[in-house]
């Protein structure tokens, strides 16, 4: 086994380690929390040191470098999530080639998602992506758009609305972390009501996993903790 194969196993296996940690120190039952392993910007080689070490879900941010690892790695037991922002141009290909996307945030990209999912393949699963800090530059919608958004989805062939994702403004302390999580936590709550099928918390990433998982997080996305630093 060579030096960055041993690296990425052993990462991999540490993260697990915190997650499961997490779940045992916050959480009333463990193994909830599903790890997607965030590949954007690394190399296919180091996607497959990661299967080779039994991960099979990927999460990747930009459309066109991830579906040529796709092809390229070709292995159907893996399940590609895209976690970037959906640009209306690019909706076809995410709908052919992954099992997921996380970032919807207007019905446009929904619909247009729902008509380009090929019939032969299960529904795509979605995340509406909440702007929980309102920052004016951010993707997602604001929590009182939710229900409107939610109920065009629920209804569109093709997809099958899981629940809801973000990505929080950084905080250093995890009591500040927790606040925007607490605040996707309750909404999902809320629109369970409604749709009690919903399952999915997409939250939580290298720096703020534990926050995440003490808030209920059911999918933690973890890039540089198992891959290392990206290039810019
Ligand atoms: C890059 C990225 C991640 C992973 O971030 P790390 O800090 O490397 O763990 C998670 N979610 C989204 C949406 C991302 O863009």
């Amino acid at each position: 086994m060579n030096q960055i194969s041993l690296d990425i196993a052993t990462a991999l296996k540490s993260v697990k380690a915190h997650v499961l940690k997490h779940e045992a120190q916050y959480r009333k039952t463990s193994e909830n929390v599903q790890l997607l392993a965030v590949s954007k910007k690394k190399p296919v080689g180091d996607i497959l040191q990661a299967v080779a070490a039994g991960q099979r879900a990927f999460g990747e941010n930009y459309v066109d470098e991830a579906v040529e690892k796709i092809l390229q790695i070709n292995d159907t037991s893996l399940s590609w999530h895209f976690i970037g922002a959906i640009q209306s141009r690019k909706t076809a290909l995410i709908a052919e080639h992954f099992q997921w996307a996380h970032g919807v945030d207007r019905l446009k990209v929904a619909k247009r998602l729902s008509e380009q999912r090929p019939e032969h393949l299960p529904p795509l699963n979605i995340c509406l992506q909440i702007n929980v800090d309102n920052e004016a530059s951010k993707a997602g919608i604001s929590i009182n758009e939710l229900p409107e958004l939610a109920a065009h989805c629920s209804s569109l062939k093709g997809l099958k609305l899981r629940g809801l994702m973000a990505i929080p403004t950084p905080h250093d302390a995890m009591s500040e972390q927790r606040i925007a999580f607490a605040q996707l936590r309750l909404a999902l709550e809320s629109l369970q009501t409604t749709y009690p099928e919903l399952d999915t918390l997409s939250m939580g990433m290298s720096a703020d996993m534990e926050a995440a998982i003490a808030e209920g997080s059911t999918m933690v996305r973890i890039g540089t903790a198992i891959f290392g630093a990206r290039e810019r």
